[in-house]
Parts: C-alpha cells; structure tokens; sequence
C-alpha cells in the first residue's frame, strides 16, 4: 500500500512528492513519459523570488537568461518598458528544471514510476485503487498533479476548472529575434483579445514566442504576428496546448475525500500570465505537507489555511484580469503607461511580486 500516490511528474506533482517524502510519507509518483520535463511546452519565465519559495536554487542548471523587466508593445504600437533595475526573473529550460525537482523528490525517498499512464483511479474502501499502464496500485491518499485536460479528475469528481477558460496556445522557439534579452516581451495586439503575445528571450539570439487565442486559426494569427513583428526571425520547433484564465478550483476543500487536485488540473494558475508553476507549486507543496502530517497523525490544519490562502490569491489575480478585459484598449494604453511610469517603475522595483501580484497591487502582506 502505498502512503501518497501523485499521477503526473510535472512541476506540481514533483514538490508535491519532494515535500510529503522530506516529511517521512512512502510517495510514488506516476508519469506517463518515459522522460521527465517531456514534451517541453513552456516559456520557462519563474521569478527569482519564486524560486525562493520553491526551494529551487536560482543557478540551477536549468537556467537559461535572467531577466529585470518587461517592454510591453501597446494595441496601438507605443513601446513602455517596466524596469526593475535588478534581476526579476529566471527564463529556465523546463525539461531540465522538472529533472531537476524529480532528481531532489528520488532523493528525498520518493519513487518515480516513469512510463506509466494512470487509466483510472477507483475508490477502494477508505483507499484508491491506482489502475496504470504498469500494473494497479494501492495507495490512501491521491495527489493529481496530471495537468491541464485533468480527465481523471472530471471523471472521479465529475467536476473542473471552468472549461471555457482554457485558451489554445502556440509556442515556438525563434532564432535572430534581435531584441536585448534583459527583458520579457508582452504584445498587446487588437487581433489576440484574449491574450497577449510574448517573446522570452533565451540569449541574443534564441527566444520563446508565444500567441494564445479562441479565435479559430491560431496558426494564421502567429503567421500575422510575426510578419508584423519578426519578419526575418527564423522559426524553429512548435508546440501546441492551452494555457488556463480562470478561477482556481479551492482544494483545500476536497482535503476530507483524499483525492486531491493539484497544479493546472486544478487550475492553479496566474489567470493573467497563464503562469502556473510558482503557485501551483507552493500549493502542491502545502497540500502534500498537510497528507503527511494526516499520515503521522497530526492537525494538518495549518498547511492547509496557508494553501487556502495561496488559492485566495490566485482567485484575487482571476477577479483582476476579469476586470482587466473589461477594459477598453485606450484605457489599457493608460494604465501601461502609468504602470510602466518612474513611480511604476520603483513601485515594481521595491513591492513588486510576479507571483502574488494582487496582493503587491493592493499593498497587502500576508
Ligand atoms: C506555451 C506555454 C507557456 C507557459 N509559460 C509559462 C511560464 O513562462 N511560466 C510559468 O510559470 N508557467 C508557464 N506555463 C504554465 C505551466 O507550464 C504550467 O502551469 C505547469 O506546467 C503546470 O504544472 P503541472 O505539474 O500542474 O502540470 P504539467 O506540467 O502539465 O505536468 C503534468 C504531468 O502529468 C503527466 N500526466 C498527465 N496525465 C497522466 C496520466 N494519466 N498518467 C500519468 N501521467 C500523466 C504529464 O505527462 C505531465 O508530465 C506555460 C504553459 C504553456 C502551455
């Protein structure tokens, strides 16, 4: 029997694993990929103070650039630049940043079954019964950590994220960008009103592009985008997914039933990046400290109250890009103008997190 089983080697399920193994829990995590961090399907951009919080060092081998800002392309062709005037954010190489976080989890005890696809996970009693491509499994509690789609999850709970706040992306690596790679690059494009566009420089020449829209062709949208924007930048690899914009499912709450979401299946995600692996990190982290303080008997309540309160932030930031996108395209032009002004820039400088970016807006400190 296992103590703690995790579908899904992603970001999420790793530190979920990593942390209930350094409390003493017997976890096995299940990835259906015979290599972990593959397919590589993110631009990697994790601020430095995330990190941090994540137990992960800034100069992992994982890192490709830093960066201490962004240059935001206004929908009317204006450029605005937000700088901090010192390191922000790390752009990392996902595949090796999930080896990484898969390498410190072994160490710390757990067992990482790669090549394994969970097909179903069924009650069994006070347990589950895992049913994988390589054999069933028994285990008490289940973390999944299985990513956006999250089709255990619907079928076990019968419930999701919200499904229309999905939103298909497109990322590609290009080379010749000619952009200076101390920052991030947001496109804000009439065109993509779902979605910005972004370039995360990796060096001089090499970076991760990326469009996001509902709109049907997409394909045609990225062909627009960079005739407009990078005419002679040439395209290397392409990868398609989605990209989560709306609230966080509260798993704290489902805590009681033992099956526990996390990560993009849960939609712990920044509503306004589509950036998922800082907070859905820290949540997974709390929600794995609290099973394994259950295991060993004791309250797990304050894990649980610091989760909740990591999901509250994440439900703040859905609530700001709702009220952001109901915004007109003048008035945005207004507020990255007044964002990106001295004031703004020292603000961000000094209180800024990329993470809690509610809370920094509002000046509230947990
Ligand atoms: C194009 C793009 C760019 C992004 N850029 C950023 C960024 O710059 N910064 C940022 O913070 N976030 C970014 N994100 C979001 C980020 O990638 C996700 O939030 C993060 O990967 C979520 O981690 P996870 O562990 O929940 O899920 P995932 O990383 O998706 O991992 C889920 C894992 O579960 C496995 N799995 C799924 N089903 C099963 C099954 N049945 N059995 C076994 N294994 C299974 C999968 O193979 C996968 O390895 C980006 C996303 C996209 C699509």
């Amino acid at each position: 029997m296992i103590e703690m089983a995790v579908v899904g080697g992603g970001p999420a399920g790793l530190i979920a694993a990593r942390e209930a193994a350094r409390a003493g829990a017997e976890v096995m995590v299940f990835e259906e990929h015979v290599e972990i961090g593959e397919p590589e399907r993110c631009a990697g951009l994790i601020s430095l103070s995330g990190l941090e919080r994540l137990m992960l060092p800034a100069n992992g081998v994982y890192l490709q650039n830093v960066v201490r800002g962004a240059a935001i392309k206004s929908s009317t062709g204006f450029w605005r630049v937000l700088d901090a005037g010192r390191p922000m954010a790390a752009v990392v190489s996902r595949r090796l940043f999930d080896a990484e976080i898969a390498r410190q989890a072994e160490r710390a005890g757990a067992e990482i079954i790669r090549g394994a696809r969970v097909r179903n996970v069924e009650r069994d009693g006070e347990c589950f019964r895992i049913i994988t491509s390589e054999g069933v499994y028994r285990a008490c509690w289940v973390v999944d950590a299985e990513g956006a789609g999250a089709a255990l999850m619907r079928r076990f709970l019968g419930a999701g994220a919200e499904s229309r706040r999905w939103i298909p992306i497109i990322q590609l690596i290009v080379e010749d960008h000619g952009l200076d790679p101390r920052f991030a690059y947001i496109y804000l494009k009439d065109y993509l009103p779902d979605f910005f566009a972004y370039l995360i420089p990796i060096n001089d020449h090499l970076g991760k592009l990326g469009i996001a829209s509902r709109i049907p062709g997409l394909r045609k949208l990225l062909d627009r985008f960079l005739r407009e924007e990078f005419p002679s930048a040439r395209r290397l690899n392409s990868s398609s997914h989605v990209i989560y914009t709306g609230y966080p499912i509260d798993s704290t709450r489902l805590f009681p039933t033992r099956f526990i979401p996390v990560g993009d299946a849960a939609g712990h995600v920044k509503a306004t990046t589509g950036g998922g692996v800082v907070m859905g990190g820290l949540i997974a982290a709390k929600i794995a400290s609290a099973i394994a303080m259950s295991l060993r008997g004791e309250s797990p309540e304050k894990s649980l109250a610091e989760a909740a309160w990591i999901i509250g932030e994440l439900k703040r930031i859905a609530l700001l890009r709702r009220l952001i996108g109901k915004i007109s395209s003048p008035l945005l032009d207004l507020l990255v103008i007044l964002a990106t002004s001295r004031i703004g820039c020292f603000y961000f400088s000094r209180m800024g997190d990329m993470d809690f970016q509610a809370s920094s807006i509002f000046g509230v400190r947990r």
